[in-house]
């Protein structure tokens, strides 16, 4: 988190990203034609302690089937704005090290109801993947069946 000091710098990352993503070509979940590129949507991003900024996000389209997917970094989720490494730094500052979201609201620019809206849907569905992760642990079967092609 702290080597990213200024939005040209997570522009920069999206834009590494897309290089491989798309060398890699995009197939359509639907019919499974290729996609190609379409548009561009801004998406609001917070990537810093109070520091908002839109990142353009490009669209690609399956000429056969007309559906349109945004191209979502690793680092970002749908529906929720704050970039992933700010969860994990975050969830991991209440979960592991016992902060609690008034010290992390004195510490950070982060008003409580946003760490608690944020990092807590963050961190609840953390513990579905423990929770997961933990079932697949005792079924190794199970686990070999998943990972077979
Ligand atoms: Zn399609």
């Amino acid at each position: 988190m702290d080597s990213i000091r200024d939005f040209a710098m997570v522009e920069q990352l999206y834009r590494l990203f897309l290089e491989t993503f798309l060398a890699l070509g995009v197939i359509c979940a639907q019919c499974g034609q290729r996609r190609e590129r379409h548009s561009w949507r801004a998406r609001w991003v917070v990537w810093a302690p109070g520091r908002w900024d839109r990142l353009a996000l490009l669209r690609v389209r399956c000429r056969s089937c007309h559906t349109v997917e945004t191209c979502f970094p690793p680092w970002l989720v749908p529906y929720e704005p704050a970039a992933t490494w700010l969860l994990v730094t975050l969830g991991h500052a209440v979960a592991i090290d016992g902060q609690s979201w008034a010290q992390l609201e004195r510490e950070g620019d982060w008003p409580r109801h946003w760490l608690r809206r944020h990092v807590g849907r963050w961190l609840a569905q953390a513990a579905r993947w423990r929770t997961l992760h933990g079932f697949l642990a005792i079924r190794p079967n199970l686990t070999m069946s998943w990972t077979s092609p």
